[in-house]
């Protein structure tokens, strides 16, 4: 890795990258969720016998209660302790997001207003090729049932022996889900969107998947609502000569670990910093489990990017718009006010990314690729949706109707001016 100072850096490779644009998949994908809508659950048995190498006909689709019992038999009860604690600090960092319906009375007798309603059936995709994610079953399901949401279907591609991991089942039952399918890739989203002979649809599907995840949810939003395209994952660190070079590696690499197409960025006005940080990383890799997708990630995706000064850094850091932005300097909390693109913002030496990961209570599934710009984590209002109320009486109508008519007439729509004039006739 060598250090780069800004007039080099390509922002190209660090910025704007995207699951997503590849005709050809796009196409595949298409041709998946077709498959689903003409064949149903034929198709999804198909389709997972040929990508998940399982054959599911026997035992269908549907995790029953006894698997989630037997799921229960073979989690630790230290495991179960801190899932526990992880809900729960999800569920009260959540439970502050709620926001409630309001309705305005005025002096003129009208009543204006909104209603917060939660969506009736969501889904949530919980990745499970390369690696298992319970932590996103918490992440997903938890902002939905602080919400209301009745029914919360999961997917989830099955292992080779027909099951899913067992910490993901338990963290299905502990977060409230209820219902959980073994299907993954684009049939699984398909399923949710269209529906199939057991699985009802969903009003909308959130969570974050590999790119033919991704590329089917954006097919079918339309037909359901989503949360957003998550691409691969990015951690961004700006860093003052306070940074520990071993922490900062470890950081960098909680990321790069995730994805070759993920990306970790070091941005600093400190050159020793940033050549002890990339020795560091070198030395982590050594004895990384997931060293070969973490190398070719932090080698194709990676940066150390000196720069001339911390506001320097952090204009970068704005214009990159990470997922996960750390500030590793001094006084973490003295630039909060310019932080403005990110995912998330983890402040000082003792907010690591995982924290935010598995266990403090904010969302990780959070916005890629450059999103950060207009997208927000997920959150209980993405699971809600409003209903405007007005309730006008004969007082207010009486001093309204002349301007709404003109209003309507100016637009060509008679029939508008009418049914306000039509209360006023006699
Ligand atoms: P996945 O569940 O997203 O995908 C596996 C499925 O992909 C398979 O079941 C199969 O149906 C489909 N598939 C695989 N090869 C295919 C092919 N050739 N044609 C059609 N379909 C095919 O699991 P994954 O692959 O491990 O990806 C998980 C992704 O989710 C990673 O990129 C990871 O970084 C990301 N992730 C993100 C977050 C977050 O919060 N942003 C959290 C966890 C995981």
């Amino acid at each position: 890795m060598r250090i780069e100072n800004l007039n080099e850096l390509d922002l190209n490779r660090l910025t704007r990258k995207s699951y997503g644009d590849d005709e050809t998949l796009e196409q595949r994908v298409a041709e998946i969720i077709k498959l689903v809508q003409k064949d149903g659950e034929e198709a999804i048995y198909k389709l997972t016998e040929e990508f998940d190498h399982v054959n599911l006909r026997q035992s269908g689709l549907q995790v029953t209660a006894e698997e989630i019992q037997e799921a229960y038999n073979n989690v630790s009860e230290n495991y179960l302790r801190a899932l526990r604690t992880a809900k729960a600090n999800i569920l009260s960092y959540h439970e502050k997001q709620k926001r409630t319906s309001w309705l305005e009375p005025n002096l003129d007798g009208s009543v204006l207003g909104q209603l917060l309603l939660p969506l009736k059936r969501v889904g949530i995709y919980v990745p499970g090729g390369t690696a298992s994610y319970p932590s996103s079953v918490l992440m997903n399901a938890l902002p939905a049932v602080v919400a209301g949401v009745e029914e919360i279907v999961m997917v989830s591609p099955p292992r080779t022996d027909g099951t899913l991991l067992p910490e993901v089942l338990v963290a299905a039952a502990e977060a409230g889900v209820t219902e959980v399918y073994k299907v993954g890739g684009a049939q699984g989203i398909a399923a949710l969107a269209y529906g199939t002979e057991t699985i009802f649809p969903v009003d909308k599907i959130t969570g974050p998947g590999n790119i033919y995840v991704t590329l089917a949810k954006k097919q079918v939003f339309g037909t359901v609502d989503i949360d957003m395209l998550a691409g691969p994952s990015e951690i961004l660190i700006l860093v003052d000569e306070t940074g520990r070079p071993e922490e900062l590696a470890a950081d960098l690499l909680s990321q790069a670990e995730h994805d070759r197409l993920a990306s970790a960025i070091l941005v600093s006005s400190n050159q020793e910093i940033l050549e002890k940080t990339i020795a560091a990383v070198e030395r982590q890799l050594e004895d990384l489990p997931r060293a070969e997708i973490a190398r070719a990630s932090w080698e194709t995706y990676g940066a150390a990017v000196l720069v001339s000064s911390l506001q320097e850094g952090m204009d970068l850091a704005n214009k990159i718009a990470p997922e996960h932005f750390e500030l590793v300097v001094e006084e973490p909390f003295s630039w909060l006010g310019q932080v403005r693109n990110v995912g998330a913002v983890f402040l000082g030496r003792y907010s690591p990314e995982p924290v935010g990961d598995y266990f403090a209570g904010p969302n990780h599934v959070l916005p890629t690729g450059g999103s950060a710009r207009f997208y927000s984590p997920l959150n209980v209002d993405m699971f809600m949706k409003k209903v405007s109320v007005i309730g006008y009486s004969e007082t207010a109508l009486k001093r309204d109707a002349q301007q709404i008519a003109l209003l309507a007439r100016s637009e060509g729509l008679e029939a508008h001016a009418r049914a306000v004039e039509a209360r006023f006739k006699d």
